[in-house]
């Protein structure tokens, strides 16, 4: 088998998608089956200065080896000199954190379709022993159906045997214990879930405050307030995801079993039931070695 050393001149580059810190993302189209991609163009310098290399790469193997619907596909990558360039699957949608902000907060029948759908990829991710420890909106984006799309996995890791003991992931989504520094597992993606189903369905996170002291107070002493509009439903489930004791929290399963996702994904699923299928659904195919 011919494996294919890709290039930049094998694509057709299109507007900016967006900055990161360490490049910009371009949609691309390959030159040959005319396929639409996202490139991720990162310079070397600027990964190194900042010591992230390791981090890049385990993120590139991580992903790369993820297949999922609602998770981004990585489909390949290569590099030169100068640049590592990852060739990602286009999310249509753009960025669920802007989508959140132009809504002010999500409907209920959307913020339960999204959390199933990110249950879905989570479980799918444990199952392949992948932690993704930093799930929040500003890492999802949207795909050609509505669909989430999990982006960002700079700080997921392959758990081992032993549990991990590093503090990372953002502040409001941070569990009880990883601040405490107690070991963990992938129980602290089942409390993040429920962190985003707070945030999605109030339009910012529970223990959010002014100052990363108070956060934590809160987050130690699990101390938030639902706006009267939540439904009980949805109560509900958040109060069985933020739980101190990891052990204690419902899982990803039992997240998508839930009688107020279940509710709204039913009739989610008797709305789509005639849509058509992706017709992306070959790319893939055509992107591996
Ligand atoms: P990042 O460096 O991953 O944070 O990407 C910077 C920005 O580019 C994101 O916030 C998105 O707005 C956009 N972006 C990144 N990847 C994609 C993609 N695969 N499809 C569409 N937009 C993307």
């Amino acid at each position: 088998m011919v494996i294919k050393q890709w290039a930049l001149s094998d694509f057709d580059i299109g507007r900016p998608l967006g900055k990161g810190k360490f490049g910009n993302v371009y949609l691309a189209r390959e030159k040959e089956k005319g396929i639409v991609v996202a490139l991720k163009i990162l310079f070397k310098s600027q990964l190194v200065k900042s010591n992230v290399e390791h981090q890049l790469i385990r993120e590139i193997e991580i992903q790369a080896h993820l297949s999922h619907p609602n998770i981004l596909r990585m489909y390949n990558y290569f590099h030169d000199e100068k640049k590592i360039i990852l060739i990602l699957e286009y999310a249509l949608g753009g960025e669920l954190f802007k989508e959140l902000q132009r809504k002010k907060r999500f409907d209920e029948p959307t913020s339960a379709k999204y959390i199933f759908q990110v249950s879905d990829a989570l479980n799918y991710c444990h199952s392949k022993k992948v932690i993704h420890r930093d799930i929040k909106p500003e890492n999802i984006l949207i795909g050609s159906n509505g669909e989430v799309k999990i982006a960002d996995f700079g700080w997921s890791v392959h758990a081992g045997k032993s549990r991990r003991e590093t503090m990372c992931g953002t502040l409001d989504y941070l569990p009880p214990e990883m601040i405490t520094r107690a070991k963990y597992d992938e129980a602290v993606d089942y409390w993040s879930v429920g962190v985003l189903c707070y945030e999605f369905l109030v339009g910012k996170p529970p223990f959010e405050t002014k100052t990363k002291e108070d956060t934590y107070k809160r987050i130690r002493n699990i101390s938030y307030v639902f706006p009267s509009f939540v439904s009980a439903g949805a109560r509900d489930l958040i109060g069985k995801l933020l739980v101190r004791d990891p052990k204690q929290r419902i899982n990803l399963v039992q997240v998508m079993e839930h009688h107020w996702v279940m509710s709204h994904v039913r009739r989610e699923a008797i709305d789509r039931a005639s849509q058509s299928s992706d017709p992306n659904e070959n790319e893939e195919d055509q992107f591996e070695e």
